[in-house]
């Protein structure tokens, strides 16, 4: 009989040491793993990198690490678990770009299957009346984009970062500023071929297997791993207009956010941040942007007061600038900024969005990109968002944090609500992410400071805000968990009992543990 138990198995800042299985039948039974004929690699040397991810504060080192060629390596690999039974336990994590937060990606003593190794099938872009293209579940979406302008097309929903993998964004939701109007990019995807629990493989859509479908998108990787998606294209533009404007008051700027969402005929892009003590961000955007009124413009100060920066995209093609210079005055003018406070920029399709990896070099440089990022991410409705930001901005981060604090509304009329993500019961709602680097250890700026911080925040947003839901979240119970799927619970379990029944995939989401 099947047992799935409820406890979590994550532990933060682990000694990797202590991960190694203790059984030597544990171990013999996944080098028998070694015997499979796999086209691609298995190895049980060089491990440790899988046993890291982007939040730097989870270590789970896996004992092999399957390097596939084939959609029927990950196929064999799995089923090969699933029929050693729960007795082993053994689990499997697909890792895509390990750009998780909290170990998601990993599983202790078992097998990180290398999501990115998988170049079947080859990109390919369909053109026509409803264009998409067709890719691995390992490909990265910089790939992609690089990939579909040259047929003038383009996915029509991203993340702020494109050097993440199809399969790991699907799994979680992938909201940026193009989401109020295309929904997230689990809300724009065709079809998908997936490799179950049980090794299973199956091509799924709206049509075809939907609950698996539905269940995959935003699933945190919980009932199968994506081998193949089709990702919905629409045409590229070739230039973007840039804009980032200045609020000192958070009821305007989230008024003007609001009012620019629920527009027909209004940007492409809606984004927003809040600057508290961001003096030096302000001076860079002096030199990187081009003020539409430079004396104005370096004259503002901050006054040492948080300020909400606006921040706009609007697509275009060169033969049509005049036409979009007008556009974006009109949508402009009914704006409330400061009006010194507005920067320009113009630039390609392909520098705007991938904007965030030239930071990301530049940090790089400095060794400021691989240390802990203790990253928050909520959605909170509409209704009680001034309530968020009046108790968090006001009182929790006086100081601010070290690393941007974005914030924006979507139009959840535009999210297709059958997939496993869970959003607040309200028709806008607003991503807001603490995206917090931590380069210091003790202090203002350390580690524990900042998880205090982060800690306050979800006690005020759990006590205070109703219908706010954690996003790319983390809990240490099962019950949690199921607090926050809510009525989605459910339909949750029943998935993952049908398609992945001893627990096996994604382990690292700790939210079913397998067990003897
Ligand atoms: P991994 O971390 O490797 O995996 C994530 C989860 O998905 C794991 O549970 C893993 O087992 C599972 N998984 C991986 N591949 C597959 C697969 N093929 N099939 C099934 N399951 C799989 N998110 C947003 O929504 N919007 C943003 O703007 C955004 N910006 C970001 C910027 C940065 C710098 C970073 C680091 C993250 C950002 N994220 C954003 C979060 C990001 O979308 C998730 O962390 C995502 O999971 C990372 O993709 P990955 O390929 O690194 O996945």
């Amino acid at each position: 009989k099947i047992i799935m138990v409820l406890l979590l198995t994550c532990t933060p800042e682990s000694n990797t040491n202590d991960l190694l299985p203790s059984s030597s039948y544990h171990s013999s039974v996944l080098s028998s793993l070694n015997h499979l004929p796999f086209d691609g690699h298995l190895t049980f040397d060089n491990v440790q990198f899988a046993a890291k991810d982007f939040g730097g504060m989870f270590s789970s080192l896996p004992l092999a690490v399957l390097q596939p060629r084939s959609v029927s390596d990950i196929s064999l690999a799995v089923r090969h678990v699933f029929e050693l039974g729960p007795a082993s336990g053994l689990t499997v994590a697909a890792r895509g770009h390990g750009h998780s937060l909290h170990g998601q990606a990993m599983t202790r003593g078992g097998l990180v299957i290398s999501m990115e190794s998988l170049r079947w099938p080859k990109m390919r872009v369909f053109t026509g009346s409803s264009p998409f293209v067709e890719v691995s579940g390992g490909e990265l979406w910089i790939n992609i984009l690089r990939e579909t302008l040259k047929y003038g097309l383009a996915p029509k929903s991203w993340t702020d970062y494109l050097h993440l993998t199809v399969g790991g964004t699907l799994s979680n939701a992938g909201i940026s500023g193009q989401a109020f109007r295309h929904g997230p990019q689990i809300s724009n995807v065709y079809e998908l071929e997936v490799v179950t629990g049980k090794g299973e493989i199956f091509t799924c859509s709206e049509k075809q297997n939907s609950d698996l479908f539905y269940g995959i998108l935003g699933g945190l990787g919980q009932f199968g791993i994506i081998t193949r998606a089709r990702i919905s294209l629409g045409p590229a533009a070739k230039r973007v207009k840039w804009i980032k404007v200045l609020y000192h008051d958070f009821a305007l700027f989230s008024k003007d956010q609001e009012h620019l969402i629920s527009l027909e005929k209004t940007f492409d892009y809606v984004e927003g941040f809040v600057m508290i003590n961001r003096t030096g961000l302000l001076n860079r955007w002096r030199s990187s942007f081009i003020p539409k009124d430079p004396v104005q413009a370096s004259r503002f100060t901050s006054e040492g007061k948080t300020l909400y920066c606006l921040e706009l995209a609007k697509y275009f093609d060169p033969e049509e600038s005049e036409l979009v210079n007008q556009e974006v005055e009109r949508l402009l003018s009914k704006l409330s900024y400061i009006s010194s406070t507005l920067f320009l920029s113009e630039v390609s399709l392909l520098e705007f969005l991938d904007r965030v990896h030239i930071s990301a070099l530049k940090l790089r440089e400095k060794g400021l990109w691989e240390v802990p990022h203790p990253w928050l991410n909520f959605l909170v409705p509409a209704s009680q968002i001034k309530e968020f930001a009046g108790e968090v901005f006001g009182n929790i981060l006086t100081d601010g944090i070290n690393g941007p604090i974005l914030i924006y509304p979507v139009n959840k009329s535009k999210w297709n609500n059958r997939t496993s993500l869970v959003t607040p019961p309200e028709d806008t709602f607003y991503n807001v992410g603490f995206l917090s680097s931590v380069p210091l250890s003790t202090g203002k700026d350390g580690l524990e400071h900042i998880l205090a911080q982060n800690r306050k925040i979800i006690e005020f947003c759990d006590s205070k805000l109703r219908g706010t839901k954690r996003y790319l979240s983390h809990y240490s119970t099962q019950e949690e968990w199921k607090a926050h799927f809510g009525t989605q619970w459910e339909v949750f379990v029943r998935r993952k009992l049908e398609y992945d029944p001893l627990a096996i995939l994604a382990p690292g989401q700790g939210i079913f543990e397998k067990r003897i």
